[in-house]
């Protein structure tokens, strides 16, 4: 019997009634002969909602209780679809992230997975009942919870999917697949049937929200392809994964865009070794991550350094920028919250000129400004103003004649 582990996302169990969808999907997969594993996302905003009450009740909540009252969001939705499957006849039981055998290390809210033992869910499947796992969730050695960072159950579901010898591991979503270009933005955008790994991993980390980055990464470690697709309807996904048939290189793939980017610059910076470091190591240690980073050649040994980060981080960053600005005798600091980016993705563009150019011209026949830029092997990201994200998209999906 295959083993086939699927994962469904919190919009997919939203309410109670999507959450019999669910139950339905997973029970025609075992009534095809499969042992199922079904890891799911809290239900719905389930997840904000946790974050919201905590701080409603500290400024403080205390990393290790807050990652317990997070992953309750999954154990609500885990037991009410092992109910709904009951309900229809089908032994079904779930488990938490510990009991599925998810071991991570210490690094709560952001806890990386060390080692997966899923005794438990073999001895489950063994007695022929449906296992769900609940997702975005692990336990420590010193058996305290811990969650694996917004967006985490993917990764539950790739990570189970390895460890249990699946063939493919299944993600379903409230999108059918992953497409040229967000097809809320561009309604002539075109699913892909496949793509391979590495190009995935620059879309999820440049915007596109229908996969987690790590989970893709972990699958590409592990060579797991992903079939990504709709809970809502039977059409075929897009499957990632680093096969053979990813020859379609000198194109580009899909476009990504990101609204959530704020800039600061840093202003009249003194060019000196050991700068950079006084301004995004306390950064680093304040957990803010940094995105493009662009220093300017200096001029008389002044430079402007500008970098971005999510717009949810910007206050906290400005809090830190100012003071070491000022003790390494810069100017002022300046910031711009507004700010959005947009990335074409494609292999073999580092061999292949022209690229660049396509997307810069037509950036500017809109009339959009190119602010910063910033570029891999197989991606190049321009950051523009937020209010012409929209255009951008439309005009680069066009550009690289993503709609044939
Ligand atoms: N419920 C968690 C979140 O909203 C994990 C997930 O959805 O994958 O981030
Ligand atoms: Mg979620």
């Amino acid at each position: 019997m295959a083993i086939v582990v699927q994962k469904y996302g919190g919009s997919s169990v939203g309410d109670a009634e999507k959450i019999k969808n669910v139950a339905r999907r997973i029970a025609a997969a075992k009534d095809k002969g499969n042992e199922v594993v079904a890891v799911v996302s809290a239900m719905g905003d389930t997840t904000d909602e946790l974050v919201e009450l905590a701080y409603s009740v500290t400024d403080l909540p205390g990393e290790r209780e807050f990652d317990v009252l997070l992953s309750t969001g999954e154990i609500v939705s885990s037991t009410l679809l092992a109910m709904a499957l009951r309900a229809m006849g089908y032994e079904a039981i779930s488990l938490s992230g510990a009991q599925a055998g998810i071991r991570t290390d210490a690094a709560y809210s952001r806890a990386r997975i060390v080692g997966v033992d899923p005794v438990r869910i073999v001895k489950e499947l063994d007695k022929g009942r449906i296992v769900i796992v609940a997702g975005f969730q692990g336990i420590t050695e010193e058996m305290d919870t811990t969650t694996l960072g917004r967006g985490g159950s993917d990764t539950t579901a790739v990570a189970l999917a390895v460890s249990l010898g699946a063939e493919v591991c299944q993600i379903y979503t409230d999108v059918e697949g992953v497409y040229t270009a967000d097809p809320r933005l561009v309604p002539e955008a075109k699913k892909l049937a496949e793509i391979g790994y590495e190009e995935m991993l620059e879309l999820a980390s440049y915007g596109a929200k229908v996969m987690h980055p790590r989970a893709v990464e972990l699958g590409e470690l592990f060579n797991m392809p992903i079939m990504v697709a709709s809970s809502f309807t039977d059409s075929p996904g897009t499957l990632i994964h680093g096969g053979e048939t990813m020859e379609v290189r000198n194109k580009v793939t899909s476009i990504a865009h990101d609204l959530d980017v704020a800039k600061i610059t840093v202003v009249g910076v003194p060019d000196r070794p050991g700068i950079a470091a006084a301004i995004f190591e306390p950064l680093a240690k304040a957990n803010i991550s940094i995105d493009t980073i662009v220093q300017n050649a200096s001029i008389n040994n002044i430079t402007d350094l500008t970098f971005t980060v999510a717009k949810s981080q910007l206050r906290k960053a400005m809090e830190k920028v100012g003071p070491i600005a000022k003790s390494i005798g810069a100017g002022e600091c300046v910031s711009d919250a507004k700010m959005g980016k947009v990335t074409i993705v494609g292999t073999g563009m580092q061999n292949t000129p022209g690229f660049a150019a396509r997307m810069f011209s037509a950036l500017s026949e809109k009339g959009i400004n190119i602010q910063l830029i910033s570029t891999s092997e197989i991606r190049i990201t321009c950051i523009i103003d937020e209010e012409g994200v929209k255009d951008a998209v439309k005009a680069l999906h066009r550009a690289f004649e993503l709609e044939e």
